[in-house]
């Protein structure tokens, strides 16, 4: 199957059905000038602050956290939000399954 490659109108036969541009030199060109599709915005709130976040299209890779300072404050503090959440799940720690994983080998 032929197609046209957006950036330089080239006919070409893409290798992999995916493929858009005839070059690698195209796609990059075409990547720093946004003719690439932008990402769907993404909404979340912000696990740290609970602000609402909607992403930015492109560029922006934020999933959890609404900025790089509540990620470093939430991973300072990790066990104070969530120990609620996984409290009581089988209270067995990895390392204690993992011994006893190594005695039932010997
Ligand atoms: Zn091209
Ligand atoms: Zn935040």
């Amino acid at each position: 199957m032929i197609k046209q490659c957006p950036v330089c109108n080239k006919d070409f036969e893409p290798s992999m059905p995916l493929q858009k541009y005839c070059c690698t030199k195209c796609q990059q060109w075409a990547n720093s000038n946004h003719l690439i599709p932008p990402r769907e915005p993404f909404e979340f709130d912000c696990r740290h602050c609970g602000k609402h976040v909607v992403t930015a299209p492109f560029g922006d890779r934020r999933t959890v956290f609404c900025s790089k300072q509540c990620e470093k404050r939430w991973w300072k503090h990790p066990r104070k939000e969530t120990c609620g959440n996984l409290g009581m799940s089988g209270g067995m720690s990895l390392g204690s399954l993992i011994r006893r994983e190594r005695s039932d080998l010997e």
